[in-house]
Formats: structure tokens, sequence, C-alpha cells
């Protein structure tokens, strides 16, 4: 049994998410000790609970340590079995991870599935359903397998209730390198400001002032108001390039005034836009796992924590040759020349 340290560089719960993940792939068992040892309520929160749950499930793994606060898990996965599974958090923790967990093992699974997650759709520190329909999962796509997915209600936090539906058809050929290339140029921008409970002005606010920062060319400008189970805020900067989208997300807090949120997603999607590259920095963390699988390389922004930590956990699973290597003015290359799965359906 393979032994981890939940304590490694980022010391969150990708960590966890990350070994699921392969250990579900390689039929590896693992122990992780120190769960999210650098967080501020460490250990199993519900929604990583929900994550070990849902591996078990999509597995009929075993599992022990698994319950609220514990830091301490062990896993022990079954063959993956495709078909229907409704995965719920429970809280409003973020059903987006919780899909990052089991995604890949179902690509690689030998049928189809579908999918229905609950809880949070659009979460701070998570990537949002957005960003995962229109950012990842094109991307995840170029390897071969195809997916459907659809917002159905939207969940923010501390309310939850959010609901999305993701289909996964696996691949009938090989899988295919990830060779990410140049973005291409900008064709179009979308500037989505939605609020739910709150007056629509808030939406407005955070979208005007993303636009004064941004000086996007001709972006197309929304503002919508939509049901929740609570209140919440969120800004969507979406760029469309000629070979693929980006989104950079701001999401509204309590005592956090919409200008101040929008300047912050703004800058992000400046220095994105400035950096000239395909990928941005938390596409990156989370591409590194279907990199390593199929092989290929992309063009990022230096490495954050999250990445440099996931790339880790990657190594201790598999033994491929992930590189992250700087290319000049802040660019990095990230690549794996031979992926673990290469050339198998
Ligand atoms: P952790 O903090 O270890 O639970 O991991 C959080 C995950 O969410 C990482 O894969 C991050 O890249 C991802 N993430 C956080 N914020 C965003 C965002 N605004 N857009 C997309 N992904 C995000």
């Amino acid at each position: 049994m393979l032994t981890l340290d939940g304590s490694i560089g980022e010391g969150g719960g990708q960590i966890l998410r990350t070994a699921l993940s392969l250990s579900l792939i390689t039929g590896q068992p693992f122990r992780l000790q120190r769960v999210r040892a650098h967080r501020p309520r460490p250990g199993l929160q519900r929604q990583h609970l929900a994550s070990v749950e849902a591996a078990a499930r999509v597995s009929g793994g075993h599992v022990s340590g698994a319950t609220l606060g514990s830091t301490e898990v062990a896993f022990e996965p079954g063959p993956v079995r495709p078909g229907a599974y409704r995965l719920a958090v429970g809280t409003a923790g973020s059903a987006t991870l919780v899909l990052q967990t089991i995604l890949m093992p179902l690509v690689l699974a030998a049928g189809p599935s579908r999918l229905v997650l609950e809880g949070g759709t659009h979460n701070p520190w998570a990537p949002p359903f957005d960003f995962l329909a229109q950012a990842f999962l094109p991307l995840v796509a170029r390897l071969g397998p195809r997916f459907g997915s659809r917002l159905e209600r939207w969940g923010f936090y501390p309310a939850g209730g959010g609901r999305f539906e993701v289909e996964v058809l696996p691949a009938a050929e090989p899988l295919r390198r990830l060779e990410i290339g140049p973005r291409g140029a900008l064709k179009a921008s979308r500037v989505f400001g939605v609020a739910a409970g709150l007056p629509r002005a808030i939406a407005a606010r955070s979208v005007e002032t993303a636009l004064g920062h941004l000086r996007l060319p001709q972006a197309y400008v929304d503002i919508r108001e939509v049901a929740s189970d609570g209140p919440g805020h969120a800004l969507l900067i979406e760029l469309l390039f000629e070979h693929l989208s980006a989104i950079v997300t701001g999401f509204g807090e309590k005592g956090v005034r919409p200008e101040e949120m929008a300047t912050a997603a703004a800058e992000e999607a400046r220095e994105f836009l400035d950096a000239g590259v395909p990928v941005g920095t938390h596409l990156a963390d989370q591409l590194l796992l279907p990199l390593a699988l199929a092989g290929g390389s992309f063009l990022t922004l230096a490495p954050t924590a999250h990445t440099s930590t996931n790339l880790g956990v990657v190594r201790r699973f598999l033994p491929v040759d992930l590189r992250c290597e700087p290319q000049g003015h802040g660019v990095w290359r990230v690549s794996c020349e031979a992926g673990h799965l290469a050339g198998r359906a």
C-alpha cells in the first residue's frame, strides 16, 4: 500500500482527489496521512468525504477512516464500473471537485456513464461548472472521449443546492496525445454577471468594473438573475480563442465589494491574455492527470503550489516523465513524453 503525506506542498484536498483518481486507474491502494494539513479546518470535510464515497461507489472499493474531520484515510479500489450515479455532497461543498475525482477513471472505463452531481456548482477555491463545461472538458475530449454537460440549478456557498449532469462516453480508440498547441487569436469574449437572491445591480457593478479594466474589443455582456437555494454572485470572464476557450471567475463574498472582486478577476484575466499561453494556472494543475495518462505538452504560466504538489502526487503513482520547465518570460512548458496509457484504448 502506497503511503502519502497530505501535508506536502499545497497540503489541500487535491492530494486526496488525485490519489483517489490514480488509485482507481491503476488499482493501487493507498493510505493518506495528515489529510489537508495546511487548511484552516484540516481533515476530511463533507466535500472530501463525498469524493471518497464517489470513488468507492464507482469501484466497489473499500475505505477506512472516512469520517468528518478524519486526518487519515485508506482506500483500496475495485474495478471501475461505468453507469448511472447520483452523487450528492450534502452541503455547499464543491460538486465539481467530486466530478474531478472520478472523471478520468470513468473516461477509461469499459462503457458510458451518466452522472448527476449535487452541491455547490460555483464555489470559491474550486472550478465553477462553466469552467468544466467550456474550458476543461473540451481539452480532455481531445484525448478521444466525448462529454455532455448541463447545469440544472446553480449552487452557491453557503446554501448549496446546485445540480448538474455530465455524460461520459469513453473513446473507442486508443487515447490521443494532449498536444495543446497555440491558443490562436481572441475571437470573442463574454463578461457574464450572475446574481441569485441579490439585486441585479450587484452583478452589473462587477461586470462594469471588469469591462473597464479589460477593455476587451466588443465583449458580449450578459447579466442574469438565477434561482438558487441561497444568495450568490459570480462573475465569469469567458475568452474564446481560435483553438480553445478559457474562463476566469470571480466569486462574490459577504463583506467584499463587487468592484474589488471584479478587479481581482480582471487582473487574473489580463495576466493570462498578456502571457499569450493557451493554458491558465487552474487548468494547468487539472490537466496534469490527463497529460500523464495520454502524454503530450502545453505552455502555461509559472506553476502554482497546486501544480507542483499535484505533479508530486502523480509521480508517486505513475512512472512517467512528467516535466514542468521554464521557457523564459514567465512561460513554462509542461510535458509528458510517454503517457502511462499511451496507445491503449
Ligand atoms: P484544493 O485547494 O486542493 O482543494 O484544490 C482546488 C482545485 O480547484 C484546484 O484544482 C484548483 O485549480 C481549482 N480551482 C480553484 N479556483 C478555481 C477557479 N477560479 N477556476 C478553476 N479552477 C479553480
